[in-house]
């Protein structure tokens, strides 16, 4: 590519990053790999499964599934990262995206994991 065709990429790219995260994301991101701590990448993996301590342990020990204590839906992951609407304040400075497909093929792993410490959650899943 030139340079004034690479200058025109990126200044595109970055109409589209300030206007339209969503869309940019979409366009435009990622699939390196994301160096992680064997901790976080474990966080990710169970993210991405669906099944972590916090949302499943219920199965193992026969109790009513847990619920939101911000808002009271049922607690999935799915919930956490994408449906609260009490984390939605904490979720738009890390990512903008409308599902966990998008997430884990689109944001940088370590958004995800500063998204899931500022909420308090790292320890718990
Ligand atoms: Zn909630």
């Amino acid at each position: 590519m030139s340079e004034s065709a690479t200058v025109v990429f990126l200044l595109i790219a970055s109409f589209f990053r300030l206007r339209h995260a969503r869309l940019y994301e979409l366009l435009f991101c990622s699939t390196q790999p994301a160096y992680l701590t064997r901790k976080d990448a474990v966080i990710v993996n169970r993210l991405r499964i669906g099944h972590s301590r916090l949302t499943h342990s219920y199965l193992l020990l026969g109790e009513d599934q847990p619920t939101c204590e911000s808002c009271g839906s049922p607690l999935t992951i799915k919930h956490l990262l994408l449906e609260c609407t009490n984390l939605q304040y904490v979720c738009v400075k890390y990512f903008n995206v409308s599902t966990l497909k998008e997430l884990f093929e689109c944001v940088d792993k370590h958004n995800i994991i500063d998204f899931i410490k500022q909420t308090h959650f790292y320890h718990h899943l």
